[in-house]
Protein backbone atom coordinates (compact mmCIF):
# COMPACT_ATOMS: atom_id res chain seq x y z
CA UNK A 1 0.00 0.00 0.00
CA UNK A 2 1.02 3.42 -0.90
CA UNK A 3 0.67 6.25 1.26
CA UNK A 4 2.63 8.61 -0.56
CA UNK A 5 1.00 12.23 -0.89
CA UNK A 6 0.98 13.01 -4.30
CA UNK A 7 3.37 16.28 -5.19
CA UNK A 8 1.01 17.89 -7.03
CA UNK A 9 -1.65 17.78 -3.11
CA UNK A 10 1.47 18.47 -1.33
CA UNK A 11 2.75 21.99 -3.40
CA UNK A 12 -0.78 23.14 -3.00
CA UNK A 13 -0.81 23.43 0.60
CA UNK A 14 -0.54 26.94 1.57
CA UNK A 15 -2.81 27.86 3.36
CA UNK A 16 -6.67 27.73 3.26
CA UNK A 17 -8.15 28.86 6.36
CA UNK A 18 -11.24 27.74 8.30
CA UNK A 19 -13.44 30.21 9.49
CA UNK A 20 -12.62 28.90 12.83
CA UNK A 21 -8.63 29.95 12.48
CA UNK A 22 -8.22 33.53 10.82
CA UNK A 23 -5.85 34.58 13.80
CA UNK A 24 -2.64 35.06 12.40
CA UNK A 25 -0.04 31.86 13.06
CA UNK A 26 2.72 32.63 15.06
CA UNK A 27 6.10 32.46 13.01
CA UNK A 28 9.63 33.00 13.29
CA UNK A 29 12.71 32.24 10.92
CA UNK A 30 11.94 32.27 6.60
CA UNK A 31 12.59 29.28 4.91
CA UNK A 32 15.98 28.74 4.13
CA UNK A 33 15.43 27.59 0.70
CA UNK A 34 12.43 25.65 -1.42
CA UNK A 35 14.63 22.94 -3.13
CA UNK A 36 12.71 19.56 -2.08
CA UNK A 37 9.07 19.18 -1.64
CA UNK A 38 7.58 17.87 1.12
CA UNK A 39 6.53 15.16 -0.91
CA UNK A 40 10.22 13.87 -1.59
CA UNK A 41 10.73 14.18 2.25
CA UNK A 42 7.75 12.18 3.05
CA UNK A 43 8.80 8.88 0.21
CA UNK A 44 12.28 9.14 1.46
CA UNK A 45 10.95 8.98 5.37
CA UNK A 46 8.82 5.82 3.97
CA UNK A 47 11.46 4.20 2.91
CA UNK A 48 13.72 4.60 5.47
CA UNK A 49 11.00 3.28 7.99
CA UNK A 50 10.00 0.54 5.72
CA UNK A 51 9.72 -3.04 7.72
CA UNK A 52 9.17 -5.67 5.00
CA UNK A 53 9.15 -9.25 6.34
CA UNK A 54 12.98 -9.96 5.87
CA UNK A 55 13.33 -6.41 8.17
CA UNK A 56 11.54 -8.07 10.65
CA UNK A 57 12.95 -11.03 10.95
CA UNK A 58 16.38 -10.02 10.59
CA UNK A 59 15.67 -7.91 13.74
CA UNK A 60 13.49 -10.62 15.57
CA UNK A 61 16.71 -13.14 15.18
CA UNK A 62 19.03 -10.65 16.24
CA UNK A 63 16.70 -9.69 19.10
CA UNK A 64 17.26 -13.56 19.92
CA UNK A 65 20.85 -13.38 19.32
CA UNK A 66 21.48 -10.31 21.78
CA UNK A 67 19.17 -11.91 24.74
CA UNK A 68 21.56 -14.93 24.39
CA UNK A 69 25.23 -12.91 24.55
CA UNK A 70 23.16 -11.39 27.70
CA UNK A 71 22.42 -14.02 29.29
CA UNK A 72 25.78 -15.43 28.28
CA UNK A 73 27.87 -12.84 30.62
CA UNK A 74 26.99 -9.82 31.90
CA UNK A 75 27.95 -6.85 29.54
CA UNK A 76 27.51 -9.30 26.61
CA UNK A 77 25.28 -7.71 24.56
CA UNK A 78 23.03 -4.23 24.09
CA UNK A 79 20.62 -6.65 26.47
CA UNK A 80 21.39 -6.51 30.12
CA UNK A 81 19.43 -9.72 30.36
CA UNK A 82 18.79 -8.80 34.36
CA UNK A 83 17.74 -11.75 36.88
CA UNK A 84 15.18 -10.10 38.64
CA UNK A 85 14.62 -12.43 41.82
CA UNK A 86 11.22 -13.63 41.09
CA UNK A 87 11.46 -17.23 41.22
CA UNK A 88 8.42 -18.10 42.28
CA UNK A 89 4.91 -16.63 41.03
CA UNK A 90 1.66 -15.68 42.00
CA UNK A 91 -0.49 -19.13 42.57
CA UNK A 92 -3.96 -17.25 43.98
CA UNK A 93 -3.33 -18.28 47.67
CA UNK A 94 -2.09 -15.39 48.81
CA UNK A 95 -3.64 -13.51 51.45
CA UNK A 96 -3.91 -10.34 53.06
CA UNK A 97 -3.76 -6.61 52.94
CA UNK A 98 -0.60 -5.60 50.34
CA UNK A 99 0.48 -1.72 48.65
CA UNK A 100 2.39 -1.44 45.47
CA UNK A 101 3.73 1.74 44.34
CA UNK A 102 4.65 2.02 41.02
CA UNK A 103 7.24 4.81 39.46
CA UNK A 104 6.98 4.95 35.37
CA UNK A 105 7.72 7.69 33.75
CA UNK A 106 5.15 10.30 33.79
CA UNK A 107 3.02 9.36 36.80
CA UNK A 108 3.52 7.30 39.78
CA UNK A 109 0.40 5.10 40.98
CA UNK A 110 0.15 3.46 44.73
CA UNK A 111 -2.51 1.18 45.21
CA UNK A 112 -3.67 -1.09 47.81
CA UNK A 113 -5.20 -4.59 47.85
CA UNK A 114 -6.65 -7.08 50.33
CA UNK A 115 -6.16 -10.39 49.08
CA UNK A 116 -8.57 -13.39 49.99
CA UNK A 117 -6.36 -16.77 48.73
CA UNK A 118 -8.48 -18.89 46.38
CA UNK A 119 -11.35 -18.94 47.54
CA UNK A 120 -12.23 -14.70 47.21
CA UNK A 121 -9.24 -13.99 45.31
CA UNK A 122 -8.65 -10.38 44.80
CA UNK A 123 -11.42 -8.73 47.59
CA UNK A 124 -10.68 -5.20 46.43
CA UNK A 125 -8.05 -2.55 45.27
CA UNK A 126 -7.81 1.11 45.35
CA UNK A 127 -5.53 2.92 43.34
CA UNK A 128 -4.28 6.89 42.79
CA UNK A 129 -2.27 8.17 40.76
CA UNK A 130 0.08 11.33 40.76
CA UNK A 131 1.84 13.18 37.88
CA UNK A 132 5.45 13.81 38.58
CA UNK A 133 6.50 17.46 38.55
CA UNK A 134 8.77 17.83 35.62
CA UNK A 135 11.10 19.95 38.00
CA UNK A 136 11.82 16.44 40.23
CA UNK A 137 12.95 15.01 36.99
CA UNK A 138 15.96 16.92 36.81
CA UNK A 139 16.29 17.52 40.34
CA UNK A 140 17.97 15.56 43.49
CA UNK A 141 17.32 12.21 44.65
CA UNK A 142 15.88 12.83 47.78
CA UNK A 143 13.46 15.18 46.56
CA UNK A 144 11.98 12.75 44.32
CA UNK A 145 11.65 10.16 46.91
CA UNK A 146 10.46 12.48 49.26
CA UNK A 147 7.56 13.19 47.03
CA UNK A 148 6.79 9.94 46.07
CA UNK A 149 7.33 8.58 50.11
CA UNK A 150 5.03 11.43 50.78
CA UNK A 151 2.31 10.21 48.34
CA UNK A 152 2.43 6.94 49.76
CA UNK A 153 1.71 8.25 53.77
CA UNK A 154 -1.09 10.20 52.40
CA UNK A 155 -2.59 6.86 50.45
CA UNK A 156 -1.79 4.73 53.51
CA UNK A 157 -3.76 7.09 55.94
CA UNK A 158 -6.69 6.38 54.18
CA UNK A 159 -6.82 2.85 54.48
CA UNK A 160 -10.46 1.51 55.38
CA UNK A 161 -13.34 -0.33 54.76
CA UNK A 162 -12.29 -3.78 53.14
CA UNK A 163 -8.82 -3.13 53.44
CA UNK A 164 -7.01 -4.11 57.09
CA UNK A 165 -4.06 -5.30 58.03
CA UNK A 166 -3.54 -8.37 60.68
CA UNK A 167 -2.96 -7.28 63.78
CA UNK A 168 1.06 -6.93 64.97
CA UNK A 169 2.42 -6.51 61.06
CA UNK A 170 3.82 -3.92 59.69
CA UNK A 171 2.43 -3.14 55.81
CA UNK A 172 4.89 -4.29 52.95
CA UNK A 173 4.23 -2.85 49.66
CA UNK A 174 6.12 -3.73 46.20
CA UNK A 175 7.88 -1.68 44.28
CA UNK A 176 7.49 -1.23 40.56
CA UNK A 177 11.00 1.15 39.46
CA UNK A 178 10.38 1.00 35.70
CA UNK A 179 14.26 2.14 35.07
CA UNK A 180 17.01 -0.21 34.61
CA UNK A 181 18.26 -1.55 37.99
CA UNK A 182 21.23 -4.55 38.69
CA UNK A 183 19.21 -6.32 41.28
CA UNK A 184 20.80 -7.56 43.98
CA UNK A 185 18.24 -9.59 45.47
CA UNK A 186 14.25 -9.39 45.49
CA UNK A 187 13.81 -6.28 47.63
CA UNK A 188 17.21 -4.43 46.73
CA UNK A 189 18.75 -3.37 43.38
CA UNK A 190 20.99 -0.61 42.24
CA UNK A 191 20.05 2.08 40.15
CA UNK A 192 22.37 1.79 36.75
CA UNK A 193 21.26 4.73 34.72
CA UNK A 194 18.13 7.06 34.44
CA UNK A 195 16.16 6.94 31.00
CA UNK A 196 12.73 8.33 29.58
CA UNK A 197 14.07 11.66 30.23
CA UNK A 198 14.87 11.61 33.96
CA UNK A 199 17.77 13.29 35.01
CA UNK A 200 17.69 12.57 38.81
CA UNK A 201 21.17 13.75 40.50
CA UNK A 202 22.65 11.04 43.00
CA UNK A 203 20.73 8.10 42.30
CA UNK A 204 22.67 6.04 39.88
CA UNK A 205 24.90 3.66 41.27
CA UNK A 206 22.64 3.39 44.86
CA UNK A 207 20.00 0.79 46.17
CA UNK A 208 16.76 2.73 45.11
CA UNK A 209 14.72 0.42 48.14
CA UNK A 210 17.17 2.20 50.48
CA UNK A 211 16.25 5.78 49.16
CA UNK A 212 12.94 4.74 49.32
CA UNK A 213 13.09 3.16 52.85
CA UNK A 214 14.99 6.42 53.82
CA UNK A 215 12.21 9.07 52.21
CA UNK A 216 9.46 6.76 54.04
CA UNK A 217 11.15 7.31 57.33
CA UNK A 218 11.22 10.55 57.26
CA UNK A 219 7.80 10.88 56.20
CA UNK A 220 7.25 8.84 59.51
CA UNK A 221 5.66 6.04 57.54
CA UNK A 222 5.76 2.50 58.94
CA UNK A 223 6.30 0.37 55.91
CA UNK A 224 8.65 -2.50 54.32
CA UNK A 225 9.62 -2.65 50.88
CA UNK A 226 9.41 -7.04 50.31
CA UNK A 227 9.45 -6.44 46.31
CA UNK A 228 11.06 -4.46 43.88
CA UNK A 229 10.31 -5.15 40.43
CA UNK A 230 9.94 -3.12 37.28
CA UNK A 231 6.86 -2.81 35.37
CA UNK A 232 7.25 -5.64 32.80
CA UNK A 233 8.05 -7.85 36.03
CA UNK A 234 4.81 -6.97 37.77
CA UNK A 235 2.97 -6.89 34.97
CA UNK A 236 3.71 -10.57 34.07
CA UNK A 237 3.42 -11.75 37.73
CA UNK A 238 -0.12 -9.74 37.80
CA UNK A 239 -1.33 -11.34 34.64
CA UNK A 240 -0.11 -14.85 35.57
CA UNK A 241 -2.00 -14.94 38.48
CA UNK A 242 -5.10 -15.21 36.33
CA UNK A 243 -3.98 -17.06 33.53
CA UNK A 244 -1.18 -20.07 33.89
CA UNK A 245 -0.06 -19.45 29.92
CA UNK A 246 1.37 -16.24 30.51
CA UNK A 247 5.19 -16.44 29.52
CA UNK A 248 6.13 -12.89 28.52
CA UNK A 249 5.28 -9.65 29.42
CA UNK A 250 5.82 -6.09 27.47
CA UNK A 251 5.39 -2.46 28.48
CA UNK A 252 4.71 -0.01 25.42
CA UNK A 253 3.93 3.03 27.42
CA UNK A 254 6.23 6.17 28.05
CA UNK A 255 9.04 3.84 27.20
CA UNK A 256 9.57 0.27 27.13
CA UNK A 257 10.89 -3.21 27.98
CA UNK A 258 10.27 -6.69 27.91
CA UNK A 259 10.61 -9.72 30.56
CA UNK A 260 9.29 -13.50 29.80
CA UNK A 261 10.02 -16.78 31.83
CA UNK A 262 13.59 -18.37 31.62
CA UNK A 263 14.60 -21.90 32.49
CA UNK A 264 17.55 -21.30 35.08
CA UNK A 265 19.85 -24.09 33.73
CA UNK A 266 19.97 -21.44 30.26
CA UNK A 267 21.24 -18.39 32.10
CA UNK A 268 24.97 -19.38 31.98
CA UNK A 269 26.13 -15.75 33.80
CA UNK A 270 24.05 -17.10 37.03
CA UNK A 271 26.33 -18.52 39.51
CA UNK A 272 24.76 -19.95 42.70
CA UNK A 273 21.84 -22.36 43.72
CA UNK A 274 18.70 -22.76 41.55
CA UNK A 275 15.12 -21.99 42.70
CA UNK A 276 12.75 -24.68 43.53
CA UNK A 277 10.80 -24.12 39.98
CA UNK A 278 13.80 -24.59 38.06
CA UNK A 279 12.81 -21.28 36.16
CA UNK A 280 13.49 -16.99 37.05
CA UNK A 281 11.68 -13.80 35.12
CA UNK A 282 14.37 -12.42 33.32
CA UNK A 283 14.36 -8.62 32.73
CA UNK A 284 15.63 -8.10 28.99
CA UNK A 285 16.24 -4.40 29.24
CA UNK A 286 15.34 -4.22 25.58
CA UNK A 287 14.98 -0.57 24.96
CA UNK A 288 18.78 -0.22 24.67
CA UNK A 289 18.54 -2.99 21.67
CA UNK A 290 20.16 -1.47 18.79
CA UNK A 291 20.55 -4.14 16.20
CA UNK A 292 20.09 -3.80 12.50
CA UNK A 293 17.23 -1.47 13.19
CA UNK A 294 15.76 1.04 10.25
CA UNK A 295 16.63 4.52 11.47
CA UNK A 296 16.39 7.75 10.16
CA UNK A 297 18.59 11.02 9.77
CA UNK A 298 15.72 12.26 12.36
CA UNK A 299 16.49 9.77 14.71
CA UNK A 300 20.02 9.96 14.49
CA UNK A 301 19.13 13.50 15.26
CA UNK A 302 17.32 13.05 18.19
CA UNK A 303 19.49 10.90 19.76
CA UNK A 304 22.39 12.70 19.16
CA UNK A 305 20.16 16.36 20.78
CA UNK A 306 19.00 13.50 24.03
CA UNK A 307 20.38 13.64 27.03
CA UNK A 308 21.10 9.70 26.63
CA UNK A 309 22.84 9.85 23.12
CA UNK A 310 23.76 6.19 21.69
CA UNK A 311 21.56 4.34 24.48
CA UNK A 312 17.71 3.50 24.47
CA UNK A 313 17.80 3.15 20.52
CA UNK A 314 15.23 0.63 20.48
CA UNK A 315 13.29 2.55 23.05
CA UNK A 316 13.68 5.98 20.96
CA UNK A 317 12.39 4.55 17.71
CA UNK A 318 9.57 2.24 19.63
CA UNK A 319 7.78 4.44 22.87
CA UNK A 320 5.43 6.39 23.50
CA UNK A 321 8.16 8.97 24.64
CA UNK A 322 9.34 9.76 21.12
CA UNK A 323 7.31 9.25 18.19
CA UNK A 324 5.89 12.49 18.47
CA UNK A 325 9.03 13.77 18.73
CA UNK A 326 10.26 12.27 15.57
CA UNK A 327 7.11 13.19 14.08
CA UNK A 328 7.79 17.00 15.18
CA UNK A 329 10.87 17.12 13.31
CA UNK A 330 10.28 15.70 10.24
CA UNK A 331 7.70 18.37 10.05
CA UNK A 332 9.83 20.69 10.93
CA UNK A 333 12.25 19.16 7.72
CA UNK A 334 9.30 20.11 5.80
CA UNK A 335 8.73 23.28 7.17
CA UNK A 336 12.37 24.57 6.76
CA UNK A 337 13.28 22.81 3.34
CA UNK A 338 9.76 22.38 1.48
CA UNK A 339 7.51 24.95 2.84
CA UNK A 340 4.80 23.14 4.25
CA UNK A 341 3.54 25.84 6.78
CA UNK A 342 4.15 28.39 4.15
CA UNK A 343 7.28 31.08 3.72
CA UNK A 344 8.19 30.83 7.54
CA UNK A 345 8.51 28.14 10.16
CA UNK A 346 6.44 28.13 12.97
CA UNK A 347 7.47 28.85 15.90
CA UNK A 348 6.05 26.30 18.08
CA UNK A 349 7.41 23.34 15.69
CA UNK A 350 11.26 24.27 17.05
CA UNK A 351 10.25 23.40 20.18
CA UNK A 352 11.66 20.10 21.32
CA UNK A 353 8.66 17.41 22.03
CA UNK A 354 6.41 20.34 21.29
CA UNK A 355 4.24 17.88 19.82
CA UNK A 356 3.42 14.77 21.71
CA UNK A 357 2.48 10.72 20.91
CA UNK A 358 -0.98 10.83 22.19
CA UNK A 359 -1.37 14.15 19.80
CA UNK A 360 -0.87 12.06 16.54
CA UNK A 361 -2.52 9.73 18.21
CA UNK A 362 -5.31 11.83 17.98
CA UNK A 363 -4.72 12.83 14.54
CA UNK A 364 -5.02 9.74 13.15
CA UNK A 365 -8.51 8.84 14.82
CA UNK A 366 -10.10 11.30 12.65
CA UNK A 367 -12.16 10.00 9.82
CA UNK A 368 -13.35 12.79 8.85
CA UNK A 369 -13.59 14.13 5.11
CA UNK A 370 -12.06 16.93 5.95
CA UNK A 371 -9.75 16.05 8.86
CA UNK A 372 -11.36 18.72 11.02
CA UNK A 373 -9.52 16.91 14.02
CA UNK A 374 -6.20 17.23 12.58
CA UNK A 375 -6.40 20.52 12.02
CA UNK A 376 -7.16 21.55 15.12
CA UNK A 377 -4.62 19.60 16.69
CA UNK A 378 -2.40 21.57 14.46
CA UNK A 379 -3.74 24.99 14.91
CA UNK A 380 -3.55 24.15 19.24
CA UNK A 381 -0.21 23.03 19.26
CA UNK A 382 1.62 24.48 16.51
CA UNK A 383 -0.22 27.49 15.94
CA UNK A 384 -1.15 27.53 12.44
CA UNK A 385 -3.95 27.06 10.02
CA UNK A 386 -4.06 24.23 7.63
CA UNK A 387 -5.58 23.12 4.45
CA UNK A 388 -6.64 19.23 4.03
CA UNK A 389 -3.92 18.06 1.76
CA UNK A 390 -1.20 19.54 4.58
CA UNK A 391 -3.69 17.44 6.66
CA UNK A 392 -3.37 14.28 4.81
CA UNK A 393 0.63 15.05 4.92
CA UNK A 394 0.90 14.88 8.16
CA UNK A 395 -1.06 12.06 8.81
CA UNK A 396 0.89 10.11 6.52
CA UNK A 397 3.96 11.19 8.56
CA UNK A 398 2.33 10.02 11.42
CA UNK A 399 1.82 6.83 10.24
CA UNK A 400 4.77 5.88 8.93
CA UNK A 401 6.15 6.34 12.50
CA UNK A 402 3.61 4.56 14.22
CA UNK A 403 3.72 1.25 11.65
CA UNK A 404 7.43 1.60 11.89
CA UNK A 405 7.25 1.40 15.90
CA UNK A 406 4.42 -0.62 16.17
CA UNK A 407 5.97 -3.11 13.42
CA UNK A 408 9.20 -3.49 15.43
CA UNK A 409 7.59 -3.90 18.50
CA UNK A 410 6.18 -7.30 17.14
CA UNK A 411 9.87 -8.53 15.69
CA UNK A 412 11.09 -8.37 19.17
CA UNK A 413 8.20 -10.16 21.07
CA UNK A 414 8.97 -13.10 18.08
CA UNK A 415 12.20 -12.93 18.88
CA UNK A 416 11.85 -13.15 22.56
CA UNK A 417 8.95 -16.32 21.54
CA UNK A 418 11.60 -17.85 18.92
CA UNK A 419 14.57 -17.77 21.92
CA UNK A 420 12.11 -19.50 24.24
CA UNK A 421 11.04 -21.75 21.62
CA UNK A 422 14.51 -22.76 20.52
CA UNK A 423 15.33 -23.95 23.59
CA UNK A 424 12.61 -25.72 24.86
CA UNK A 425 10.70 -27.16 21.32
CA UNK A 426 6.81 -26.83 21.55
CA UNK A 427 6.93 -24.92 24.82
CA UNK A 428 5.76 -21.70 23.42
CA UNK A 429 4.45 -22.69 19.66
CA UNK A 430 2.94 -25.71 20.64
CA UNK A 431 0.01 -24.58 22.64
CA UNK A 432 -1.49 -21.17 23.87
CA UNK A 433 0.83 -18.97 25.23
CA UNK A 434 0.12 -15.52 26.64
CA UNK A 435 2.23 -12.22 25.77
CA UNK A 436 0.99 -9.78 28.26
CA UNK A 437 1.06 -6.17 27.48
CA UNK A 438 0.69 -2.98 29.49
CA UNK A 439 1.39 0.76 28.83
CA UNK A 440 -0.64 3.90 27.45
CA UNK A 441 0.79 3.54 24.16
CA UNK A 442 -0.08 0.09 23.86
CA UNK A 443 -3.61 1.03 25.14
CA UNK A 444 -4.35 4.22 23.70
CA UNK A 445 -2.72 3.85 20.13
CA UNK A 446 -5.05 1.25 17.41
CA UNK A 447 -3.11 1.83 14.34
CA UNK A 448 0.00 0.91 16.62
CA UNK A 449 -1.63 -2.09 18.06
CA UNK A 450 -3.01 -3.25 14.59
CA UNK A 451 1.23 -2.79 13.30
CA UNK A 452 2.45 -4.85 16.39
CA UNK A 453 -0.22 -8.05 15.85
CA UNK A 454 0.28 -7.73 11.99
CA UNK A 455 3.73 -7.60 12.47
CA UNK A 456 3.64 -11.20 14.63
CA UNK A 457 1.26 -12.90 12.17
CA UNK A 458 3.37 -12.45 9.29
CA UNK A 459 6.67 -13.50 11.29
CA UNK A 460 5.03 -16.71 13.01
CA UNK A 461 2.56 -17.41 9.61
CA UNK A 462 -0.82 -17.84 10.44
CA UNK A 463 -0.87 -21.67 12.13
CA UNK A 464 2.02 -21.10 14.74
CA UNK A 465 0.14 -17.29 15.38
CA UNK A 466 -3.10 -18.40 15.88
CA UNK A 467 -1.57 -19.85 19.43
CA UNK A 468 -0.32 -16.50 20.58
CA UNK A 469 -2.76 -14.18 22.28
CA UNK A 470 -1.54 -11.01 22.86
CA UNK A 471 -3.33 -9.51 25.78
CA UNK A 472 -3.90 -6.04 27.68
CA UNK A 473 -3.55 -6.58 31.09
CA UNK A 474 -4.29 -2.92 32.33
CA UNK A 475 -2.15 -1.62 35.42
CA UNK A 476 -1.51 -5.79 35.50
CA UNK A 477 2.04 -4.29 37.03
CA UNK A 478 0.36 -2.61 40.20
CA UNK A 479 -1.42 -5.91 40.98
CA UNK A 480 1.10 -7.92 40.20
CA UNK A 481 4.03 -5.76 42.61
CA UNK A 482 1.40 -6.25 45.35
CA UNK A 483 1.07 -9.58 44.53
CA UNK A 484 4.98 -10.16 44.56
CA UNK A 485 5.21 -8.44 48.16
CA UNK A 486 2.68 -11.28 49.41
CA UNK A 487 4.65 -14.09 47.85
CA UNK A 488 7.69 -12.70 49.52
CA UNK A 489 6.08 -11.01 52.45
CA UNK A 490 8.74 -11.91 55.66
CA UNK A 491 5.85 -12.82 57.65
CA UNK A 492 5.85 -16.18 55.14
CA UNK A 493 2.77 -17.49 53.91
CA UNK A 494 0.42 -19.20 55.49
CA UNK A 495 -1.57 -20.03 52.99
P1 LIG B 1 4.33 5.17 32.14
O1 LIG B 1 4.96 4.56 30.94
O2 LIG B 1 4.81 6.52 32.40
O3 LIG B 1 4.33 4.26 33.31
P2 LIG B 1 1.76 4.77 30.90
O4 LIG B 1 1.92 3.32 30.75
O5 LIG B 1 0.43 5.28 31.36
O6 LIG B 1 2.80 5.45 31.85
O7 LIG B 1 2.07 5.41 29.49
C1 LIG B 1 2.02 6.77 29.30
C2 LIG B 1 2.52 7.02 27.91
O8 LIG B 1 1.62 6.44 26.97
C3 LIG B 1 2.58 8.48 27.57
O9 LIG B 1 3.86 9.00 27.90
C4 LIG B 1 2.33 8.48 26.07
O10 LIG B 1 3.53 8.35 25.38
C5 LIG B 1 1.52 7.23 25.82
N1 LIG B 1 0.12 7.61 25.64
C6 LIG B 1 -0.74 8.05 26.57
N2 LIG B 1 -1.94 8.34 26.03
C7 LIG B 1 -1.83 8.09 24.71
C8 LIG B 1 -2.71 8.19 23.61
N3 LIG B 1 -3.94 8.64 23.73
N4 LIG B 1 -2.23 7.83 22.42
C9 LIG B 1 -0.99 7.41 22.27
N5 LIG B 1 -0.10 7.30 23.25
C10 LIG B 1 -0.51 7.62 24.47
MG1 LIG C 1 4.29 2.26 33.65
Amino acid sequence: MSITASPQAVRSFCITRSAKMVSRPKVVMAVRSNTISAASILTKLQKDCATPLPVLRHMADAMAHDMRAGLATDGGSDLKMILSYVDALPTGNEKGLFYALDLGGTNFRVLRVQLGGKEEGVISTEFEQVSIPPELMFGTSEELFDFIASGLAKFAQKEGGKFHLQQGRTRETGFTFSFPVKQTSIDSGILIKWTKGFAVSGTAGKDVVACLNEAMKRQELDMRVSALVNDAVGTLAGARYWDDDVMVAVILGTGTNACYVERMDAIPKLQGPSSKSGSTIVNTEWGSFSNGLPLTEFDREMDAESINPHEQIFEKTISGMYLGEIVRRVLLRMAEGAELFGHFVPEKLLMPFALRTPDICAMQQDMSKDLEEVGSILYDVIGVNSSTNLRKVVIDVCNTIAKRGGRLAGAGIVGILQKMEHDSKGLIFGKRTVVAMDGGLYEHYPQYRRYLQEAVSELLGPEISRNIVIEHSKDGSGIGAALLAATNSKYGHDF
